[in-house]
């Protein structure tokens, strides 16, 4: 069976390297939304715990119940108002004026302020508005923060964004002295917005994805980073024969052996959340070899018998390829290949 290997000391490399950053480990919260970026929601909840993290954010309510045991925060960032109270480590992102208006009394909320990604959040001129609702309606503000959307760009629209969030911090921080309400966090930096940052940050936490698991995309003029990929993929062998020369394999035959050669299928496809690769170019596997043919459903193919062969160990080559970005490729992977901690 096909299966991912997760390397349990490059996680480790990565959330230390992150935390010195950020200026310790409680500065920083693991984001482990979309089943840890295919790397496996538990398993990668349990291994930051055991590092020494205390936060994390989740994409829904579900991924939350099943992590919140390991932490002391756990920020859902993508789902819609709840309907009943949970446990209060257990906090959700509030995306607009009219969201928060659906919240029930006591909801642990971390506000969004738009700052100029224009995605989500509220934006400056109704924030005093939607402060005097949140403490009129006894909502319990555990966070207020802001998402970049040029971190990785090679311009200076990032320092443009962080002198935004930075007043928008001090307009907050009057109004909440006003509405004598709690501080509550502030957070803005996402992995790259991290990366970037030199000596510590001024938020109370930063929260990283990407980078936790071994990548960045920070244009290479600005700087280049020392992570290591956490996940590799090893597939299995399904069966194995000879093709003849002038024989073609798969989908369209789109692979024509030029002489005979042993061939084998392995059990991974598109249908398992692998890119389709179309068997025209040059895709290569961890060891340089490549893929015959069009990828399937299920199944692959690539010369050789050998029973096992590791499909990546690094996802920067695919996601090049595909035109894409590591998190595309990683977040696809389908919940069922087994995840085991190495
Ligand atoms: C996904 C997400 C992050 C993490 O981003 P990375 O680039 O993976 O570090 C941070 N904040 C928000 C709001 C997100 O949705």
């Amino acid at each position: 069976m096909a299966r991912i290997v997760i390397k349990k000391s490059s996680y480790f490399h990565n959330l230390d390297l992150l935390s010195k950053k950020a200026g310790g480990k409680d500065k920083l919260m693991a984001v482990i939304k979309d089943n840890a970026y295919g790397h496996g929601l538990e398993l990668m909840a349990q291994l930051a715990s055991e590092f020494g993290i205390s936060k994390a954010a989740v994409k829904t309510l579900e991924e939350a119940l099943h992590v919140e045991q390991f932490f002391k925060e756990v920020l859902i960032l993508a789902d819609h108002p709840p309907t009943e109270l949970y446990s209060q480590n257990i906090s959700f992102a509030v995306h607009s004026f009219e969201f928060l208006k659906k919240f029930p009394k006591k909801s642990n909320i971390h506000l969004n302020i738009d700052t100029g990604m224009h995605r989500n959040g509220v934006g400056m001129s109704e924030l005093k508005d939607v402060l005097i609702y949140i403490k009129e309606n006894a909502l319990n503000l555990k966070g207020i923060f802001t998402h970049f959307r040029s971190a990785d760009d090679f311009n200076s629209e990032l320092f443009w964004q962080q002198e935004n969030w930075k007043k928008a911090k001090k307009e907050s921080l009057v109004i909440l002295k006003e509405l004598e309400m709690k501080r509550p966090f502030f957070h803005s930096c996402n992995s790259s917005a991290l990366l970037r940052s030199k000596g510590g940050i001024e938020d109370d936490f930063a929260r990283c994805g990407i980078a936790t698991y071994g990548y960045t995309h920070i244009d290479k003029n600005i700087a280049t980073f020392d992570l290591q990929p956490v996940m590799s993929l090893y597939v299995n062998r399904l069966s194995t024969r000879v093709l003849k020369k002038g024989q073609k394999v798969g989908y369209g035959g789109v692979h024509l052996a030029q002489n005979d050669k042993i061939i084998s299928t392995y059990d991974i496809g598109y249908g398992d959340g692998f890119f389709r690769y179309d068997g025209l170019g040059d895709l290569a596997i961890a060891n340089g070899q490549k893929i015959l043919g069009r990828v399937s459903m299920d199944s692959l193919c690539i010369e050789g018998d050998r029973d096992e062969i590791c499909l990546f160990n690094d996802v920067n080559n695919l996601s090049a390829y595909f035109n894409t970005i590591t998190y595309e490729i990683l977040t696809k992977l389908m919940p069922w290949i087994k995840r085991e901690v190495e």
